[in-house]
């Protein structure tokens, strides 16, 4: 038990008699959101008898368990002599190009040849930072001129790694989420140029959310949702809020996945989302 599980159990350990307003507070608190919170309340009240902080744990778990998708199996490199492409989204500050060098790093660590492409063409910042993840890393980065159209940088960076045989393309795209339209039209366009040299490509799109914003993260997931179709998210800095209960939120709400998690600033601070590992673990 650890984080979120244990403070609960912490908090009402001590008590005779659990008080509903209090447990449902601190459901919310925790990001599930008040209707998951409700519903679970709901749930232990109608037990019907004298319900104990191990009750509240346990069926907390396995409410959580139920709302959580099974283990996903890791990205595959598709069968074709293609890369499999990552287009990853995600507002500034959540730790999107990290995440971009890290997902890198897990690949090619699995002895995958993985190129990076710096298609946040808005942000200088971005592109140096993404080089200089791929010098320490020994990750290719494709990168283009400031303010480059993103898609071009997409294409280049694509067409290089279907050249060198890479198997894995993660583009890193910029996170301009105050204006959707503008949003939506740079990332559709981005499919489109990637789709021309493979009709699968981008073969996953994924949101980068920073746990610890809470219910913010639940509506960057809306919002990006609504603008380009994700097929899962990554929940970033786990190691510092303790909370994941935003990630119950998001897949019952939305219906998408947890792939990954972020639990630091290091590459290695990085794992595939594992639900058992999930619960036990992390929230
Ligand atoms: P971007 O603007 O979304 O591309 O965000 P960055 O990749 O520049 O990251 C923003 C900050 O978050 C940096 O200081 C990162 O080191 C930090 N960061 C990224 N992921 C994690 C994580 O999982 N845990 C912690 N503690 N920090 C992280």
């Amino acid at each position: 038990m650890a984080g979120f599980l244990r403070s609960l159990y912490n908090r009402f350990s001590n008590t005779a008699e659990i008080d509903w307003d209090d447990l449902e507070a601190s459901l919310v608190a925790a990001d599930l959101g008040p209707r998951l919170a409700m519903s679970l309340v709901e749930e232990l009240r109608d037990l019907g008898r004298q319900i104990t902080a191990d009750d509240v744990v346990e069926i907390t778990r396995q409410h959580l368990a139920q709302r959580l998708p099974p283990d996903l199996p890791p990205p595959l490199p598709p069968s074709s002599d293609k890369p499999f492409v990552f287009l990853i989204v995600g507002v500034n500050g959540v730790g999107k190009t990290t995440t971009c060098a890290k997902l890198a790093h897990w690949l090619q660590r699995r002895g995958s040849l993985t190129y990076l492409a710096a298609a946040d063409t808005f942000r200088a910042a971005a592109t140096e930072q993404l080089l200089r993840w791929g010098q320490r890393l020994d990750i290719p980065v494709i990168t283009g001129p400031a303010n480059a159209d993103p898609s071009s940088v997409c294409f280049n960076a694509h067409q290089q790694a279907i050249r060198d045989g890479a198997r894995y393309l993660i583009c890193d795209t910029a996170g301009r989420l105050h204006n959707r339209h503008n949003l939506m039209e740079e990332l559709s366009k981005i499919r489109r140029t990637l789709a021309k040299q493979d009709p699968a490509a981008p073969h996953l799109t994924l949101l980068v959310l920073d746990a610890s914003t809470g219910s913010n993260a639940l509506q960057q997931a809306k919002e990006f949702h609504k603008a380009s179709p994700l097929d899962g998210f990554i929940l970033t800095k786990m190691d510092g809020s303790g909370k994941g209960g935003v990630a119950v939120a998001i897949h019952e709400q939305l219906g998408i996945p947890p792939r990954f998690l972020g639990t630091g600033e290091e590459p290695a601070d990085f794992a595939l989302f594992q639900r058992a590992r999930f619960l036990e673990d992390m929230i």
